[in-house]
């Protein structure tokens, strides 16, 4: 698979699956999550 994200970058999506808080989202921020799916609110500004 082809990625062309930094190898210093780390993905705030990624973070928030793994139970993770991180400077754009947090676990509150989640609406919902399951095994296959997760939603979550965006409540950051100014990104
Ligand atoms: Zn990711």
């Amino acid at each position: 698979m082809n990625n062309h994200a930094p190898l210093d970058y780390e993905c705030p999506i990624c973070l928030l699956l793994q139970g993770r808080d991180n400077k754009i989202s947090k676990q509150s921020d989640i609406v919902y999550k399951d095994e296959y799916v997760m939603a979550f609110i965006c409540v950051s500004k100014g990104i």
